[in-house]
C-alpha cells in the first residue's frame, strides 16, 4: 500500500483500485494498518462531506437490493456517481451475510459511475459501522456524490447507520404492521421516509392501504414535521415506479435541512458522537487485549457466570488491573 498522501491522491483521481485498497485499509483490524488508515482519513478530510448520505433499511425480503439497484441506476442515468455500502450485523457472527450476496445489483455493479462494497465480515457491530462510516468518507473523497448505506431492518445496526447518514429510509412490504414485518417500532420512528415497496400488480391496493396506516401512525409520533414532504410513500422497485418522486423527496428534505442549518448541525453532532465511540471502542479493545489484565484476572467472566463474584465487582477488578499496568 502506498503512503497516505499518494493513496489519497490516487483516490481523489478516481483510481478504483486505490479506492478499494483504501477501504480495505480502513477496514483492517491490524494496529499498524490503523495508523496508516488514520493518516489517510486525515489526508482526505477536506474532500469529504459533499455527498448526500442516505441510509436504507428494511427486513430481509422487503426489496432493498431491488430498490437500490433501481434507484442507483436511475441516479447514475441522471449524472450522479453512486456508492453503495452495507452494514450487515449477520455477517459478523456467521462470516456469511444476508446482504453480501454477489448476484445482487447486477446492473448497477456494471456501471462505471457506481461502486458497490459489501459489509465487512469481522469485528463488532460498532466496529463494522465505524469502518463503514470511514469507507463512506473515502467514497466522498473519490467523488461519489450519493452514498447509500444499506442495512437489515432487524436491530441495532439501524441506529448506527442513522448516526452516519443525512436521511434514513425504511423500506416495508405491503400488509401487516411493523412487528409482523420484523421491524422494531423504534426503527420506524427513526425513519425520515417510510416507503412501502411492491406497490404493483395484485399488491398495489394493499401497499396503498399499508402506506395510509403508517402515515396515520407516524403522524402520531412525529411532531417535528412541517408536512411539506410526504414522509410515507409507495413505490415499485421492480417496475421503477415512484422512484423519481422518492428521490425528489430526498433532495427536498436534504435541501431544506441544508438551508436551515439542521444538516450541518446533524453532521457536527454525528462527528462528535463518532469520536467518542471511537474512543470507547478503542479503549475496550485495549482492555480486552491487555496481557497484564488477562494475567491478573484469571477468568473474571467465569467467576461472574459461576456466580462467585458479582458483575460489578469483577468489572472493578478488570479496571483496577488495567490502571495498574
Ligand atoms: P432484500 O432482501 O430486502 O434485499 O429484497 P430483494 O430485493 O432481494 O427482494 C426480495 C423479493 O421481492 C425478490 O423476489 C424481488 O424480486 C421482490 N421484489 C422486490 N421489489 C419488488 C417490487 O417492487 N415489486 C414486486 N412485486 N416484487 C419485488
Amino acid at each position: 500500500m502506498p503512503p497516505a498522501p499518494e493513496l489519497a491522491t490516487a483516490v481523489r483521481e478516481g483510481d478504483r483500485r486505490a479506492l478499494a485498497g483504501a477501504i480495505t485499509l480502513v477496514e483492517s483490524a491490524r494496529a499498524d494498518h490503523r495508523d496508516d488508515a488514520v493518516a489517510l482519513l486525515d489526508e482526505i478530510l477536506p474532500d469529504t462531506g459533499n455527498a448526500i448520505r442516505v441510509g436504507i433499511s428494511g427486513a430481509p425480503g422487503a426489496g432493498k437490493s431491488t430498490f437500490i439497484e433501481t434507484l442507483g441506476v436511475h441516479l447514475v442515468d441522471a449524472g450522479h456517481r453512486v456508492a453503495v455500502l452495507a452494514v450487515d450485523p449477520s455477517s459478523i457472527r456467521s462470516g456469511g451475510s444476508i446482504l453480501g450476496d454477489k448476484t445482487r445489483m447486477e446492473q448497477l455493479s456494471r456501471r462505471p459511475e457506481a461502486f458497490i462494497r459489501p459489509s465487512p465480515s469481522s469485528g463488532t457491530l460498532g466496529g463494522v459501522a465505524r469502518r463503514t462510516r470511514e469507507a463512506m468518507l473515502v467514497c466522498e473523497a473519490a467523488g461519489f456524490d450519493v452514498v447509500l448505506v444499506e442495512t437489515v431492518g432487524v436491530g441495532q445496526s439501524e441506529v448506527a447507520v442513522a448516526g452516519m447518514v443525512d436521511l434514513f429510509v425504511l423500506l416495508l412490504g405491503p400488509g401487516a404492521g411493523d412487528e409482523l414485518q420484523g421491524v422494531k417500532r423504534g426503527i420506524v420512528e427513526l425513519a425520515d421516509l417510510l416507503v412501502v415497496n411492491k406497490a404493483d400488480g395484485a399488491l398495489a391496493d394493499l401497499a396503498r392501504h399499508t402506506a395510509a396506516d403508517y402515515a396515520h401512525a407516524l403522524h402520531l409520533v412525529r411532531s417535528d414535521d412541517d408536512g411539506t414532504v410526504d414522509r410515507v410513500r409507495t413505490c415499485s422497485a421492480l417496475l421503477g415506479e415512484g422512484i423519481d418522486e422518492l428521490w425528489a423527496a430526498v433532495e427536498q428534505l436534504v435541501h431544506a435541512a441544508r438551508v436551515s442549518g439542521a444538516l450541518a448541525e446533524r453532521r457536527r453532532e454525528q462527528a462528535r458522537a463518532w469520536m467518542w465511540s471511537e474512543v470507547t471502542d478503542t479503549m475496550l479493545e485495549e482492555v480486552r487485549a491487555d496481557p497484564e489484565v488477562n494475567a491478573r484476572i484469571a477468568s473474571p467472566a467465569a467467576e461472574v457466570t459461576g456466580r462467585r463474584v458479582s458483575a460489578a465487582a469483577a468489572a472493578r477488578r478488570v479496571l483496577t488491573a488495567f490502571r495498574a499496568r
